[in-house]
């Protein structure tokens, strides 16, 4: 069977990613096997750049077919922030916690504690420094009056989902069925799935 890498060094990713991914032609390997591919820098202006970034790294660094997505979190009244830093947002080692406390305060300060928000997923997926495939998830909701649920992970217990009525974090059962990353990886495996999908390996081969 062909390989398929997942390039990404979160278990929090990879945890939601494999179930999405469960089944397709592909062997499914992730970075365990390349200690030495170190992550690249991410200065990409966009979801979209980072991803494409992402992959064409590591498949060049591997040889392997990578996918790589890059995420982040939206929110209306702070102009998009914390977005593509959504990961360093109050320093990279900074808590979940203490990133919630610095968007409530910048929240209360704006008047908007319940902004709309959004959490969006980039995916490419690249062989050597070729794009092959992209697209992007989108979930539409508001910022929770407190965090709140257990699940999930990062940004979750803060991000309220009207349609289920809780939050992320409260919702992780259903969480892949609705969000940003679900949607983007079905597409992903719609197009692996493909007949023609077949040629993306043969191009490796060769
Ligand atoms: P990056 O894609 O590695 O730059 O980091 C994405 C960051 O966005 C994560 O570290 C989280 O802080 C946040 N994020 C992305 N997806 C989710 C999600 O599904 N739930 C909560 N936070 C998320």
């Amino acid at each position: 069977m062909p390989r398929l890498l997942i390039a990404t060094t979160n278990r929090d990713k990879l945890r939601e990613v494999g179930p999405l991914l469960y089944g397709i032609p592909f062997e499914i390997v992730t970075l365990a096997g390349y200690a030495s591919a170190a992550a690249p820098e991410e200065t990409g202006r966009t979801f979209e750049e980072n991803a494409r970034a992402k992959a064409s790294y590591y498949a060049a660094a591997t040889g392997e077919l990578a996918v790589a997505e890059d995420s982040g979190l939206e929110i209306d009244a702070l102009g998009g922030a914390p977005g593509v830093l959504s990961a360093r947002w109050g320093g990279a080692d900074a808590s979940y916690p203490e990133r919630f406390a610095l968007i409530y305060d910048a929240l209360r300060a704006k008047g908007a504690l319940d902004s709309p928000a959004r959490f969006v997923c980039a995916v490419a997926l690249a062989r050597n420094r070729d794009i092959l495939f992209e697209t992007r998830g989108v979930v539409e909701g508001r910022i929770a009056p407190e965090p709140k649920g257990a699940g999930g992970f990062g940004y979750d217990p803060i991000f309220f989902y009207p349609p289920l009525g809780r939050t992320l974090a409260e919702a992780s059962d259903w969480k892949s069925a609705v969000s940003h990353r679900g949607q983007a990886f079905r597409a992903l495996r719609a197009f692996l799935e493909q007949p023609s999908s077949g040629s993306l390996v043969s191009r490796s081969t060769f």
